[in-house]
């Protein structure tokens, strides 16, 4: 198959290396020449470039942009596909993307692959980094019935689990276990660094260990695609700080009371229910 992949950053090098490694074509679109050398160079790409003519006989074509430019790269991209190309995206956020994108092309899937790292870049693109990890596609009703068919089998090729919701479904379940984590990650170091004690923070800076690496780890990401969870997720985000915040209240309440019965119930629950996400 003759697969695109417009936006040549982690998760598109990534998925460029995959889709080789499984015999497929893969025609790379970045806006930098250097992203391009380095994908041919690695093998994420047979061929790469800055000029969407590139993508002119692929089949199925993955937008993999940062959010905020996904619809105005599709807007530039279609001029060139023939009529039958599937378009799908990799976008964090789903229903802003759906809405802005399927209106563009009659033969579009939202898609996500849930697999991530902290770093960005062409540089950070890993093979097999997909494999057990969840890949959620959000049809609508307007979707044709075949393009999903290809989409499971290109996912099935990449060993991801597949799932399927509608975009608001999707959103209001990667605000808890995706977007929220990175705010609660990112208020955690910044609030560490709050200790106003030199001495203090250096020591604890210092003795810093496996807890705070494992905590802190999304917090301490790609600032750029936390905002645009934010900005794309915004009401979805703010339900769950929200509920967040009157969790926090309860172990902050429980602490001050010196009830540490409650709190030992609280963290036991707690140690019960991580197993429901993850193992
Ligand atoms: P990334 O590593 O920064 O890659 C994005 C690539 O897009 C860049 O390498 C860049 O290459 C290209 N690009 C094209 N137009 C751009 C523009 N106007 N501004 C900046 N870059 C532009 O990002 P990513 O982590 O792969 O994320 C890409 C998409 O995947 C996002 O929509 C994100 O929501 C989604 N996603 C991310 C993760 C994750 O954990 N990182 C997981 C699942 C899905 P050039 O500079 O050569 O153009």
């Amino acid at each position: 198959m003759k697969i695109g992949i417009v936006g040549l950053g982690l998760i598109g090098g990534s998925l460029g290396l995959d889709f080789r490694a499984a015999g497929h074509w893969v025609g790379g679109v970045s806006r930098q020449q250097a992203t391009c050398d380095f994908a041919i160079a690695q093998g994420v790409a047979d061929a790469a470039g800055s000029d969407f003519e590139l993508l002119r006989d692929a089949e199925v074509v993955f937008v993999c942009t940062p959010l905020g430019v996904m619809q105005q790269t599709t807007q530039a991209l279609i001029p060139f596909l023939k009529a039958e190309t599937i378009l799908t995206d990799v976008g964090s956020v789903k229903a802003s993307v759906v809405e802005s994108l399927e209106p563009l092309w009659p033969r579009f899937i939202g898609g996500h692959p849930m697999a991530g790292k902290e770093v960005a870049g062409i540089q950070a693109a890993q093979a097999h980094l997909f494999v057990d990890r969840p890949y959620v596609l959000t049809p609508s009703s307007n979707t044709p019935g075949d393009i999903k068919a290809v989409l499971i089998e290109l996912i099935q090729t990449l060993g991801s689990k597949y799932y399927e919701c509608s975009p608001a479904q999707h959103d209001r379940a990667v605000a808890w276990i995706s977007h929220l984590p990175v705010m609660v990650s990112a208020s955690l170091i910044a609030a560490c660094q709050q200790e106003p004690e030199t001495s203090s923070l250096a020591l604890a800076q210092a003795l810093a260990s496996s807890g705070f690496r494992d905590t802190s780890r999304v917090g301490g990401g790609n600032s750029e695609l936390g905002r645009m969870m934010a900005q794309y997720n915004r009401d979805e985000l703010l339900r769950s700080i929200q509920f967040y915040r009157q969790s926090l209240g309860q172990i902050e309440m429980a602490i001050e009371q010196n009830r540490w019965d409650d709190l030992e119930t609280f963290l036991s629950q707690t140690h019960q229910d991580r197993t429901n996400f993850v193992d």
